[in-house]
């Protein structure tokens, strides 16, 4: 008996991992299918400027629309992508996708417009991301400073020769270097020694609860601080109400994002708040 339910058991487990791997081949095999077609997309999340509420530049963030029309968020396929080494080829074409988006905004006389682009670590280890991003500014004409790559902490904490060198040399090119999700990795701070980092991305872990969690304010208070310090900007991430607007703006923090000020939106909504109507809660004066 014992025996028949431990069988039954695994059978169980067997098929429940069955299931994941299929789930995994199938979102692979979309993933390629719709690399191939073109129909990966990306949307662009204002970036705003704390002090005057001007959008000065966008984060790219990469959306799939799954067979059925519906999108599959992010966060389900890039482990997938990541696993699959697609990541290497869907990074590409998202340096140059956004890079060319970028160039068309300033072409059009927004020449101030910054773009930030999401890289994976597998980027570093199995592509040649030095190259993609060269060629990326090379066939927009986007200049670099309008570029900033965004990296997360556990990229920096790999510390190979190999990692730094390669982003020294696109710091060379005149690109700006952000740490995203900063505080939520293993925060081996030498790193903001060792590089010539740009922008702290202060985690929506830490920034949601902002006005009414005083460790979350501390928490925020000191990294705004530190960066400061160091010379480099922040950015709030996952800003939501006007309190924990006023709030980052009172601690000193420079720029932030978040569904008070816009959610990712295609291109062409973005190119329409730059030619007309600014964001909705851009101040009509400056302070
Ligand atoms: P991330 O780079 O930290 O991007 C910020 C995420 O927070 C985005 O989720 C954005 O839609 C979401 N967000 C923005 N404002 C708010 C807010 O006020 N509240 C809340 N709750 N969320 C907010 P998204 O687009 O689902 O992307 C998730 C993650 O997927 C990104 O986190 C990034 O790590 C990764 N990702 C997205 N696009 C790319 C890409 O092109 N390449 C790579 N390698 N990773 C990407
Ligand atoms: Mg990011
Ligand atoms: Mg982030
Ligand atoms: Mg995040």
């Amino acid at each position: 008996r014992a025996k028949g339910a431990g069988r039954n058991t695994f059978r169980f487990f067997d098929t429940h991992m069955d299931a994941e791997v299929e789930e995994r081949l199938r979102l692979r095999n979309g993933l390629h299918r719709a690399l191939d077609a073109g129909t990966l997309l990306l949307h662009y999340q204002p970036v705003v400027n704390l002090a005057t509420g001007a959008m000065e530049g966008v984060e790219a963030l990469i959306r799939w629309r799954g067979e059925d029309g519906q999108f599959i968020p992010p966060a389900r396929f890039i482990p997938v992508a990541e696993e699959s080494g697609l990541i290497v080829s869907i990074g590409d074409w998202v340096l140059g996708e956004a890079c060319r988006q970028a160039a068309r905004w300033h072409a059009d006389g927004h020449t101030g417009m910054k773009v930030a682009v999401n890289l994976s670590a597998l980027q570093f280890r199995r592509g040649d991301v030095e190259r993609s991003v060269v060629e990326a500014l090379r066939k927009s004409g986007l200049p670099g400073h309008a570029l900033t790559l965004e990296l997360t902490e556990s990229i920096l904490i790999s510390d190979t020769e190999q990692v730094l060198s390669v982003i020294r040399n696109l710091k060379r090119l005149g690109v700006r270097l952000a740490i995203d999700d900063f505080g939520t990795g293993y925060s081996s701070l030498s790193y903001l020694k060792r590089l010539a980092v740009d922008t702290l991305k202060i985690d929506r872990s830490f920034v949601g609860d902002l006005a009414r969690d005083p460790d979350d304010a501390a928490i925020v208070a000191a990294v705004v601080t530190m960066a400061h310090s160091l010379g480099l900007l922040t950015v709030a991430e996952g800003v939501e109400d006007e309190e924990t607007r006023r709030q980052l703006h009172a601690l000193g923090c420079d720029h932030a994002q978040g569904y008070h000020f816009a959610r990712p939106l295609p291109a062409a909504e973005i190119t329409r708040l730059l030619s007309e109507a600014g964001l909705p809660h851009e101040p009509a004066l400056a302070g």
